[in-house]
């Protein structure tokens, strides 16, 4: 069971140092035992305590990593059942099945569409990030020969093998031996079997069951085989059910700390019918899933996915934002225009990315507003005439520019006059509302 801030509190040092962060040990006792902090942040912790709140503060979902390298996915770790509590840590993954029964051809094109599939979204590298190996033939050659091909042409990307037989896992993980796959693929019948070669490999066990009563049993027991890391499938197929269980195994690791449900969550999405296929997907996103496995690749599909994705696992504390500076876009000279606005990062992405389809070599001021759009920014008086002139005369671009023209939003046009007041010798141009109208904008001036 997880430990109380009081019981936390009698194992600390009592000094109230403040090293960690915090005003007294009992606040910082307070932020352990409800997950909002970690014991690192206090250097003076005896190591007798260190071990035991480690055991107790330990994350309630046990952490996994699979692959290795830049590619690496790591899930699990998660300490709230809502994001609006404290966030959600690691992004599920998708990985794409390919079956050991599929030709050759097209398991070459989807292994293509795999490492086809990274898009740059707000600054962050979004793809489907792994490939779920299907032993569908149930012929330990055949899957052995699919992992051959797919090591051979998509060797940085993370594998999942699925099979329940195993004698052919053995053989498929010896190809992946040092790349940290997942063996999926224990159930009630082979999970001794299975125990043995995912501790063998040092992998990752994959635990499927019928029900979660089943799947608590199947964990404990993995766990006495030797067993650390696991991904768990209570056999949830239907989103309904899906909902249902990936919720109680979420609850039961995080509300009662129940170690045998305490492991990242893989679930099946795949449909016959793409649009059901994302909806399911989507719901695996939205609800706890870690790994979410899908039939095939689609563009519309992997936008919608990566887009909902980054989003639910986006700190809903912390704003996204860029650095404070003033960014060149294209080749601009010193008569090129110069606009400004915020350092929330949808809003910076959106009107650099205008501004370059415009193809008017430009500067962009990007004023440090604490991630705040600009319309919030400026009513949470972030983004005022005082603070752009200042940001202006301490950026340096005055002596990168011959003019002393700068481009507003038109979100905030009002302020024009008060930065002429404050910005000596210079012009305010208010700019479009919208940044889908800047290009417009911007070449009619050029011309
Ligand atoms: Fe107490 Fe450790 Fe924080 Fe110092 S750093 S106040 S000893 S918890």
């Amino acid at each position: 069971m997880a430990l109380t801030g009081v019981e936390i509190f009698k194992l600390l040092p009592k000094t109230n140092c403040k090293k960690c962060g915090h005003p007294t040990c009992l606040a910082f006792a307070m932020k352990l035992a409800q997950r909002q902090a970690s014991l690192d942040a206090c250097p003076d912790v005896s190591e007798e305590a260190k071990k035991i709140l480690g055991e107790a503060s330990a994350p309630p979902v046990r952490p996994i990593t699979l692959g290795v390298g830049e590619k690496a996915v790591k899930m699990g770790e998660e300490t709230v059942l809502f994001r609006h509590d404290k966030k959600f840590v690691n992004p599920c993954a998708f990985a794409v099945e390919i079956k050991d029964t599929d030709e050759e051809a097209n398991v070459v094109k989807t292994i293509e569409a795999v490492l086809d599939s990274e898009i740059d979204r707000v600054g962050q590298k979004l793809r489907v990030d792994a490939i779920f190996i299907s032993n569908e033939s149930n012929d330990a050659g055949a899957l052995e020969s699919l992992s051959k091909l797919v090591s051979q042409k998509a060797p940085d990307v993370p594998v999942i093998i699925s099979t329940k037989d195993p004698a052919a896992a053995e053989a498929a993980l010896k190809i992946f031996a040092e790349k940290k796959p997942i063996l999926f693929g224990a159930n009630s019948e082979n999970l001794d079997a299975m125990a043995k070669v995912a501790t063998q490999f040092k992998v990752t066990l994959g635990i499927t069951a019928k029900g979660l009563e089943e799947l608590t049993t199947l964990t404990e027991k993995a766990k006495s085989l030797g067993v650390e890391d696991m991904v768990i499938d209570s056999g949830a197929r239907k989103a309904k059910e899906i909902l249902e269980d990936n919720t109680l195994i979420r609850r039961a690791a995080v509300k009662k700390n129940f170690k045998p449900l305490g492991y990242p969550v893989i679930t099946f999405a795949q449909r016959d019918d793409s649009m059901l296929e994302t909806l399911i997907a989507a719901l695996g996103v939205a609800k706890y899933s870690s790994i979410i496995v899908l039939s095939s690749i689609e563009k519309w599909k992997n936008l919608a996915l990566f887009t909902l994705r980054q989003n639910i696992y986006t700190d809903p504390q912390v704003p996204m934002q860029v650095e404070q500076k003033i960014y060149k876009i294209g080749e601009p000279t010193s008569d090129s225009p110069l606009m400004i606005t915020t350092n929330f990062s949808l809003t910076y992405f959106i009107v650099s990315g205008e501004i370059e389809n415009s193809k008017v070599p430009s500067r962009l001021a990007v004023m440090d507003c604490e991630g705040l759009s600009v319309l919030t920014a400026w009513a949470a008086g972030k983004f005022t005439a005082a603070k752009i002139a200042q940001f202006i005369k301490e950026s340096g671009v005055e002596n990168e520019i011959s003019h002393r023209e700068i481009i507003i939003p038109g979100y905030v046009a009002i302020l024009s006059g008060a930065i002429e007041d404050k910005l000596e010798g210079w012009k305010v141009t208010v700019g479009p509302r919208e940044a889908n109208a800047l290009p417009a904008f911007l070449k009619s001036r050029a011309s």
